[in-house]
Protein backbone atom coordinates (compact mmCIF):
# COMPACT_ATOMS: atom_id res chain seq x y z
CA UNK A 1 0.00 0.00 0.00
CA UNK A 2 0.95 3.61 -0.36
CA UNK A 3 2.68 6.12 1.94
CA UNK A 4 1.21 9.36 1.35
CA UNK A 5 2.77 12.16 3.27
CA UNK A 6 1.99 16.09 3.30
CA UNK A 7 2.99 18.84 5.22
CA UNK A 8 1.48 22.52 6.53
CA UNK A 9 1.05 24.88 8.62
CA UNK A 10 -1.76 23.56 11.16
CA UNK A 11 -5.28 24.71 10.20
CA UNK A 12 -6.08 25.21 14.09
CA UNK A 13 -4.94 24.32 17.22
CA UNK A 14 -6.93 21.26 18.00
CA UNK A 15 -5.63 18.22 16.30
CA UNK A 16 -3.53 16.12 18.54
CA UNK A 17 -0.02 14.65 18.18
CA UNK A 18 -0.30 10.75 16.96
CA UNK A 19 2.92 10.35 18.50
CA UNK A 20 2.99 12.59 21.63
CA UNK A 21 -0.69 12.92 21.77
CA UNK A 22 -0.16 16.55 22.50
CA UNK A 23 -2.31 18.85 20.55
CA UNK A 24 -0.08 20.90 17.56
CA UNK A 25 0.05 24.27 17.78
CA UNK A 26 -1.95 26.44 15.18
CA UNK A 27 0.46 27.76 12.52
CA UNK A 28 3.28 25.42 13.27
CA UNK A 29 4.35 22.90 10.56
CA UNK A 30 2.76 19.46 11.04
CA UNK A 31 2.80 15.97 8.75
CA UNK A 32 0.41 14.59 7.56
CA UNK A 33 0.86 10.71 6.55
CA UNK A 34 -1.81 8.19 5.08
CA UNK A 35 -2.39 5.26 3.40
CA UNK A 36 -3.87 4.68 0.13
CA UNK A 37 -5.68 1.39 1.16
CA UNK A 38 -6.40 -1.00 -1.95
CA UNK A 39 -10.02 -1.91 -2.37
CA UNK A 40 -10.69 -5.29 -0.96
CA UNK A 41 -12.74 -8.06 -2.68
CA UNK A 42 -15.72 -6.63 -2.66
CA UNK A 43 -14.37 -3.74 -4.39
CA UNK A 44 -14.84 -1.15 -1.41
CA UNK A 45 -12.29 0.53 0.18
CA UNK A 46 -11.90 0.25 4.01
CA UNK A 47 -11.85 4.80 4.24
CA UNK A 48 -11.68 4.33 8.00
CA UNK A 49 -8.08 3.34 7.44
CA UNK A 50 -7.33 6.33 5.66
CA UNK A 51 -7.86 9.37 7.73
CA UNK A 52 -5.08 11.32 7.49
CA UNK A 53 -2.14 10.91 10.43
CA UNK A 54 -0.67 14.35 11.94
CA UNK A 55 2.58 14.58 13.61
CA UNK A 56 4.31 17.62 14.81
CA UNK A 57 7.55 18.32 12.86
CA UNK A 58 9.97 17.25 16.05
CA UNK A 59 7.45 14.65 16.84
CA UNK A 60 8.05 13.02 12.71
CA UNK A 61 11.23 11.11 13.37
CA UNK A 62 10.30 8.72 16.28
CA UNK A 63 6.88 7.66 14.70
CA UNK A 64 8.57 4.71 12.45
CA UNK A 65 12.10 3.29 13.21
CA UNK A 66 14.85 4.80 11.44
CA UNK A 67 14.79 1.99 8.76
CA UNK A 68 10.98 2.49 7.93
CA UNK A 69 11.14 6.18 7.01
CA UNK A 70 14.66 5.17 4.95
CA UNK A 71 12.42 2.61 3.24
CA UNK A 72 9.29 4.40 2.88
CA UNK A 73 9.64 8.29 2.81
CA UNK A 74 8.92 9.28 -0.62
CA UNK A 75 11.42 11.48 -2.69
CA UNK A 76 10.62 14.77 -1.44
CA UNK A 77 8.38 17.19 -4.30
CA UNK A 78 5.69 13.95 -3.89
CA UNK A 79 5.35 15.85 -0.39
CA UNK A 80 2.47 17.74 -1.18
CA UNK A 81 1.90 21.20 0.12
CA UNK A 82 5.69 21.69 0.88
CA UNK A 83 5.65 24.78 -1.81
CA UNK A 84 2.80 26.61 0.60
CA UNK A 85 5.34 26.42 3.47
CA UNK A 86 7.02 30.22 4.46
CA UNK A 87 10.49 29.72 2.77
CA UNK A 88 12.40 28.75 6.07
CA UNK A 89 10.08 26.07 6.65
CA UNK A 90 10.48 24.60 3.41
CA UNK A 91 14.02 24.64 4.39
CA UNK A 92 13.29 23.17 7.47
CA UNK A 93 11.20 19.81 5.81
CA UNK A 94 13.64 19.16 2.94
CA UNK A 95 16.70 19.03 6.00
CA UNK A 96 15.00 16.45 7.75
CA UNK A 97 13.51 14.76 5.25
CA UNK A 98 16.93 13.95 3.44
CA UNK A 99 18.25 13.40 6.83
CA UNK A 100 15.84 11.00 7.30
CA UNK A 101 15.43 8.98 3.38
CA UNK A 102 19.72 9.61 2.66
CA UNK A 103 21.26 10.57 5.84
CA UNK A 104 22.15 13.91 3.97
CA UNK A 105 23.82 16.02 6.45
CA UNK A 106 22.87 19.89 5.52
CA UNK A 107 26.06 21.83 4.62
CA UNK A 108 24.36 24.04 7.54
CA UNK A 109 24.75 21.18 10.35
CA UNK A 110 27.64 19.86 8.89
CA UNK A 111 29.86 19.20 11.16
CA UNK A 112 33.51 21.42 11.24
CA UNK A 113 36.33 20.32 9.19
CA UNK A 114 33.94 18.63 6.18
CA UNK A 115 35.34 19.69 2.59
CA UNK A 116 31.81 21.75 2.41
CA UNK A 117 32.49 23.67 5.41
CA UNK A 118 29.77 26.03 6.45
CA UNK A 119 29.79 29.69 5.95
CA UNK A 120 28.42 30.47 9.64
CA UNK A 121 31.10 28.46 11.66
CA UNK A 122 33.82 30.19 12.50
CA UNK A 123 36.77 28.31 13.52
CA UNK A 124 36.94 29.21 16.85
CA UNK A 125 33.22 28.07 17.90
CA UNK A 126 34.39 24.66 15.68
CA UNK A 127 37.21 23.93 18.56
CA UNK A 128 35.02 24.79 20.84
CA UNK A 129 32.41 22.07 20.23
CA UNK A 130 34.27 19.84 21.36
CA UNK A 131 33.31 17.59 18.64
CA UNK A 132 36.94 15.60 19.04
CA UNK A 133 37.51 15.70 15.44
CA UNK A 134 41.45 16.71 15.08
CA UNK A 135 41.32 18.85 11.55
CA UNK A 136 43.41 16.74 9.07
CA UNK A 137 43.35 13.43 10.62
CA UNK A 138 40.85 11.19 8.39
CA UNK A 139 38.26 9.82 9.46
CA UNK A 140 38.85 6.19 10.04
CA UNK A 141 35.36 4.95 9.40
CA UNK A 142 33.72 7.02 7.26
CA UNK A 143 30.48 5.30 7.07
CA UNK A 144 29.87 5.33 10.95
CA UNK A 145 30.99 9.28 10.90
CA UNK A 146 28.52 9.73 8.55
CA UNK A 147 25.92 7.99 10.01
CA UNK A 148 26.28 9.69 13.62
CA UNK A 149 26.50 13.59 11.89
CA UNK A 150 22.88 12.22 10.32
CA UNK A 151 21.81 11.45 13.77
CA UNK A 152 22.70 14.53 14.52
CA UNK A 153 21.40 16.80 12.92
CA UNK A 154 18.19 14.66 13.07
CA UNK A 155 18.39 15.70 17.07
CA UNK A 156 19.24 19.31 16.93
CA UNK A 157 16.42 20.11 13.90
CA UNK A 158 14.05 18.04 16.09
CA UNK A 159 14.67 18.63 19.94
CA UNK A 160 12.03 18.71 21.99
CA UNK A 161 10.68 21.96 22.56
CA UNK A 162 11.68 23.55 26.01
CA UNK A 163 8.64 24.84 26.23
CA UNK A 164 7.77 25.05 29.76
CA UNK A 165 11.24 23.84 31.21
CA UNK A 166 13.92 26.07 32.89
CA UNK A 167 17.03 26.20 31.11
CA UNK A 168 18.74 24.37 33.90
CA UNK A 169 16.07 21.60 33.81
CA UNK A 170 15.86 21.67 29.39
CA UNK A 171 20.00 21.27 29.80
CA UNK A 172 19.59 18.23 32.51
CA UNK A 173 17.52 16.47 30.37
CA UNK A 174 19.84 16.83 26.98
CA UNK A 175 22.37 15.98 29.37
CA UNK A 176 21.12 12.75 30.51
CA UNK A 177 19.46 11.74 26.96
CA UNK A 178 23.38 11.52 26.40
CA UNK A 179 24.59 9.62 29.91
CA UNK A 180 21.47 7.64 28.63
CA UNK A 181 21.86 7.19 24.55
CA UNK A 182 23.09 3.53 25.03
CA UNK A 183 20.61 2.03 27.03
CA UNK A 184 18.54 -0.18 25.21
CA UNK A 185 15.02 -0.17 24.39
CA UNK A 186 14.35 -3.05 26.95
CA UNK A 187 16.41 -1.60 29.62
CA UNK A 188 14.70 2.13 28.98
CA UNK A 189 11.30 0.31 29.27
CA UNK A 190 12.59 -1.66 32.48
CA UNK A 191 13.67 1.59 34.03
CA UNK A 192 10.01 3.58 33.24
CA UNK A 193 7.89 0.69 34.35
CA UNK A 194 9.88 0.60 37.99
CA UNK A 195 8.93 3.96 37.88
CA UNK A 196 5.34 3.28 36.44
CA UNK A 197 5.46 5.50 33.97
CA UNK A 198 4.12 4.37 30.36
CA UNK A 199 6.67 2.29 28.27
CA UNK A 200 4.69 2.27 24.59
CA UNK A 201 6.88 4.31 22.12
CA UNK A 202 9.78 4.06 19.62
CA UNK A 203 13.16 4.47 21.60
CA UNK A 204 13.81 7.85 21.13
CA UNK A 205 10.23 8.69 22.84
CA UNK A 206 11.25 6.42 25.72
CA UNK A 207 14.58 7.80 26.07
CA UNK A 208 13.29 11.29 26.65
CA UNK A 209 10.24 10.18 28.76
CA UNK A 210 12.13 8.82 31.04
CA UNK A 211 14.96 11.69 31.10
CA UNK A 212 12.12 14.07 31.35
CA UNK A 213 11.12 12.04 34.46
CA UNK A 214 14.18 11.51 36.28
CA UNK A 215 14.95 15.13 35.98
CA UNK A 216 11.83 16.75 37.05
CA UNK A 217 10.47 13.83 39.44
CA UNK A 218 7.84 11.21 38.22
CA UNK A 219 4.02 11.74 37.40
CA UNK A 220 2.04 10.23 39.70
CA UNK A 221 -0.73 8.16 38.64
CA UNK A 222 -4.10 10.04 37.62
CA UNK A 223 -5.80 11.44 40.50
CA UNK A 224 -8.99 11.36 38.94
CA UNK A 225 -9.45 7.66 38.09
CA UNK A 226 -6.06 6.71 39.78
CA UNK A 227 -4.82 4.62 37.01
CA UNK A 228 -4.16 6.40 33.78
CA UNK A 229 -0.48 7.16 33.79
CA UNK A 230 -0.06 11.07 33.50
CA UNK A 231 1.80 12.95 30.61
CA UNK A 232 2.85 16.76 30.53
CA UNK A 233 2.34 18.41 27.43
CA UNK A 234 5.92 20.32 26.86
CA UNK A 235 4.56 23.58 25.21
CA UNK A 236 2.20 24.63 28.51
CA UNK A 237 2.84 22.08 31.22
CA UNK A 238 -0.45 20.40 30.67
CA UNK A 239 -1.25 17.04 32.13
CA UNK A 240 -3.57 14.91 30.77
CA UNK A 241 -4.94 11.55 31.43
CA UNK A 242 -4.87 8.67 28.52
CA UNK A 243 -7.66 6.55 30.25
CA UNK A 244 -7.32 3.33 30.97
CA UNK A 245 -8.33 -0.85 30.17
CA UNK A 246 -11.28 -1.01 32.25
CA UNK A 247 -10.81 -4.64 33.47
CA UNK A 248 -13.97 -5.20 34.47
CA UNK A 249 -15.92 -3.63 31.81
CA UNK A 250 -13.81 -4.87 29.02
CA UNK A 251 -12.99 -1.53 27.63
CA UNK A 252 -11.08 1.50 27.65
CA UNK A 253 -12.24 4.19 29.77
CA UNK A 254 -11.92 7.82 29.53
CA UNK A 255 -10.50 10.32 31.80
CA UNK A 256 -10.69 13.85 32.00
CA UNK A 257 -7.84 14.10 33.99
CA UNK A 258 -6.70 16.57 36.88
CA UNK A 259 -7.76 19.89 36.67
CA UNK A 260 -5.28 22.61 35.82
CA UNK A 261 -5.19 24.24 39.05
CA UNK A 262 -4.22 20.96 40.70
CA UNK A 263 -0.87 20.81 42.37
CA UNK A 264 0.67 17.54 41.19
CA UNK A 265 3.16 16.17 43.85
CA UNK A 266 6.46 14.29 41.15
CA UNK A 267 7.73 11.43 42.98
CA UNK A 268 11.29 10.56 43.25
CA UNK A 269 13.21 8.94 40.11
CA UNK A 270 14.25 5.21 41.52
CA UNK A 271 17.12 3.48 39.99
CA UNK A 272 15.83 0.01 41.51
ZN1 LIG B 1 4.06 15.28 18.88
ZN1 LIG C 1 -7.21 9.62 34.83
Amino acid sequence: MAHKFQVELAKSGRAACKQCKDKIDKDTVRFGWSQDIPAGDDGVKNYAMMGTKWYHFHCFPRFKGAKWLQTNLPDLNEVTGLECLPVEDQTKVADLWNLLKDGTVPASMAPSGGAAGPAGNSPGAAGASGSGDAAGKPAPKKLAGQKRAASTAIEELTAEPQGVLTDAEYAAIKHQKQQWAKKSVAQLKDMLKMNNLQVSGTKPALLERACENFVLGCLPVCTVCQKGKLQMARMDGALTCPGFYDEALGRYSRCKGPAADERIQRIMWKDE
